[in-house]
């Protein structure tokens, strides 16, 4: 089907009734769902604005006044806001989804990376879990509270980033957008969601993104005069480099903890046996409990969440085989705990090293950002939300070592909290990578979750 045809058959499903089992609202965010993985919207490929042309046609043409959706331009690419007026009582909630995607080659997958699929109780698509199921519940939100005619009681802001996976300027640019500046807090549908049980598929916990840790990258460089290798110095850069390069393995910054940790690992550790279950509720209760932290340290799923860590990961040297080196460099990459600046963790690093002839410089320009504090509001909406299809399951905050448009808004004075309402098995999370795939009965509990949270949140009444 042309796209075209697509928007018509969207448009048209907007007011049908409910056919079967599937309300008529799922049959709609499937349709676009199934439009939007069509854009191939990853760096480059220039099909983000085309997507947003797609997004403003079926937003309009279902009745959503062109004067509540507005278009960022970066030069790079595009973003867009929609706005549902309140009545004025607060001030507006953000929702956020991305409508980029890493790029997927169609020559690795088995299946078309552009074209939605549905088979054995998936969709495979690029981006179906990162992030375009967010942006079909995003729009399906908008939807659903156009067509139940009732006004939330504070503006609702709806911001599609179009670079979350590179640059995530659109991102700056939406938070400081006038429509968006004054925002109590965000929703980002791009991370937090439920754990199932990898072996039973049973529901484990659900986690709510709070704080994300800080990326920053440094090159450690060292410089030489050089030479014939032949006539080997007494200095050489490699030499040098190699040194410095283990002092930063044997180097480990402080064990740190905040209110969002150790919620985030007591529950975790509630539901772990053994000895990492032990630590964890050994450290939630105490962090300077160094046994405990000191057996998390060796667990690569929990020790990001104790410290910041870094860790070599390039290495570049020399010119020629029979030359001594001129130069030697590295990547060191951080995972900065949140509220520690970027120069502290230079400076830390400058001192394991205790060398001057080592330049350690910071890469890009990374920003760190604020822990968002908990809500009881925004926890108790979603525990209601998740409650509703996952009675009992424990619903808690977490520190996220990846990154998203979260730390965006945070730096911006927005506090947020990632909460997608999929859930999903740990062995089966393909974002970014081959095959992506999203259980189908995610998808419309992630479409029904953000609806409740935007009905609940923003003090709307649910439509029939
Ligand atoms: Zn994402």
């Amino acid at each position: 089907m042309t796209r075209r045809i697509l928007t018509l058959v969207a448009m048209a499903l907007t007011s049908m009734p409910a056919v079967g089992d599937t309300p008529a609202h799922e049959a709609q965010a499937r349709e676009i769902y199934a439009s939007i993985v069509g854009f191939r919207t990853s760096e480059g490929q220039k099909q983000v604005p085309a997507m947003v042309a797609y997004l403003t046609d079926v937003l309009t043409k279902a009745g959503i006044p062109a004067s509540d959706i507005t278009t960022i331009d970066s030069g790079e690419t595009k973003a867009m806001i929609v706005r549902v007026p309140g009545q004025g009582h607060g001030r507006p909630i953000l929702f956020s989804a991305h409508m980029d995607v890493v790029d997927a080659r169609p020559e690795d997958w088995q299946r078309s990376p552009f074209t939605l699929l549905e088979e054995s109780g998936n969709f495979y698509g690029r981006g179906t879990t990162d992030n375009k199921a967010g942006v079909a519940a995003l729009i399906s939100t908008i939807l659903r509270l156009h067509e139940s005619k009732q006004k939330p009681a504070r503006d609702l802001v709806f911001g599609f980033v179009g670079d979350e996976e590179t640059g995530m300027l659109t991102t700056k640019l939406i938070a400081t957008h006038p429509w968006v500046a004054n925002a109590e807090f965000a929703i980002n549908t791009d991370a937090g969601g439920g754990l199932l049980d990898d072996a039973t598929g049973k529901p484990l916990i659900y986690l709510v993104q709070g704080a994300e840790k800080t990326y920053a990258s440094f090159e450690l460089m060292v410089t030489n005069a050089g030479g014939h290798s032949s006539r080997p110095r007494a200095d050489n850069a490699i030499y040098q480099l190699a040194r410095a390069m283990l002092k930063v393995e044997a180097y480990h910054f402080p064990v740190m903890a905040n209110d969002l940790t150790r919620a985030y690992l007591g529950a975790v550790g509630q539901a772990q046996t053994g000895d990492v279950g032990e630590a964890l509720r050994r450290f939630a209760a105490d962090p300077t409990d160094a046994a405990a932290a000191e057996t998390l340290s060796r667990s690569p799923e929990f020790v990001g969440t104790t410290r910041t860590t870094c860790v070599a990961t390039m290495l570049d040297a020399g010119h020629a085989e029979n030359a001594l080196p001129q130069k030697a460099k590295a990547v060191v990459n951080c995972r900065i705990f949140p509220g520690i600046p970027v120069e502290t963790v230079r400076d830390a690093l400058v001192t394991a090293i205790g060398d001057p002839g080592v330049a350690v410089t910071a890469m890009d320009t990374p920003e760190a950002s604020p822990v968002s504090e908990m809500r009881p509001d925004v926890m108790q909406a979603i525990t209601r939300a998740v409650h509703d299809k996952y009675p009992g399951v424990p619903v808690v905050p977490y520190l996220e070592s990846g990154g998203t448009d979260g730390k965006v808004y945070r730096t911006a004075g927005i506090p947020t909290f990632a909460s997608s309402g999929l859930f999903s098995k740990p062995s089966e999370m393909y974002a970014h990578g081959l095959n992506e795939r999203l259980p189908v009965r995610s998808f419309y509990e992630g479409i029904d979750h953000i609806y409740r949270l935007a009905v609940e949140l923003g003090g709307a009444k649910p439509a029939q």
